[in-house]
Parts: C-alpha cells; structure tokens; sequence
C-alpha cells in the first residue's frame, strides 16, 4: 500500500491509496483518478514521500534487497518485527478508517457507482469478496486493501 498526497488543477489536496507506486500514474493516465471536490480528473502527486506499508516499515533498519512490495493484505507476521508492524499497521488501519465513509458490503457497489459517474465520489471503506474485488480491478476501479488485524474484528 502506498500513500499519496494529491492535488488538483484548482489547488485541493487529498490523500489516496495505491497498491503500487505504477498504479498511480497508469490510474492518473487514463483519468481515473478525480478530486473528491471539484471532480477535477488534472490530478498530480504532491511533494511528499509516499507512506508505504511494508515488512520493511521498522526504523534503524538499512532498506533491505528485497523484492518489489506486494500488495499488503493481511499483514500476518511473526517475532519481534511483528509488534512494530502491527502497530504501524494498525496506524495506517486507524487513519483509513478516519478519512472515510464505512459503506459496508456495499462497498464494491459504491466503488463501481463512483468509478462509473452514477454518483458523487468520496472516500468510502467497506468490505468485499474476493471475487468483487478481482471484478473491480478488471473494471478498473482504483481501490486499496485496508490490512485488518484480528483485534479489530473483535
Ligand atoms: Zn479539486
């Protein structure tokens, strides 16, 4: 998962997930990405370094030779990296869960209504199958995955 600050051509900011930093600038080619504000789709990246959710998200650690990030779904880790990863995971959860709107199962719906122009975007969570999921990326809905840790299905 990677984070980005956006802005648009009449000066709105907003933040926005990606899966991949690629993702961004194939959305943003091909107009997917509009402002929730003013639906402007003339959308940059901001000067900020993009938060990223990886194994590799622990300070005082020199960046590793590891592969390309995978998309972070789960985020099931074992020994002491694991504590910091769960929180800064847990942050990351906190902060999606703070900035949007829960819709729910009707989150592939919502997504798709937006994506298509059928309704007015904004920033929702919710939950979907994998199924849904898969169609949506087919669709070419720009969506992330929010890491849900077991504590916060209790
Ligand atoms: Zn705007």
């Amino acid at each position: 998962m990677i984070k980005y600050l956006l802005g648009c051509a009449s000066g709105h900011e907003f933040e926005s997930w990606f899966r991949a930093g690629a993702d961004f600038d194939a959305q943003s080619r091909s107009g997917e990405i509009a402002c929730p504000l003013c639906g402007s789709i003339d959308v940059v990246k901001q000067p900020m370094a993009p938060s990223v959710v990886t194994k590799r998200a622990r300070a005082g650690r020199p960046p590793a030779q590891e592969p390309a990030p995978a998309p972070v779904a789960g985020g099931a880790t074992a020994g002491a990296d694991g504590v910091a990863v769960r929180e800064a995971l847990k942050a990351f959860t906190q902060k999606v869960i703070a900035n949007t709107e829960d819709v729910g199962p009707r989150f592939a719906e919502e997504a798709r209504r937006m994506h298509f122009g059928e309704i007015e975007e904004r920033q929702i969570r919710g939950s979907s199958t994998v199924e849904e999921a898969q169609e949506l990326a087919e669709d070419g809905v720009p969506f992330g995955i929010i890491p849900v840790l077991p504590e916060d299905l209790n």
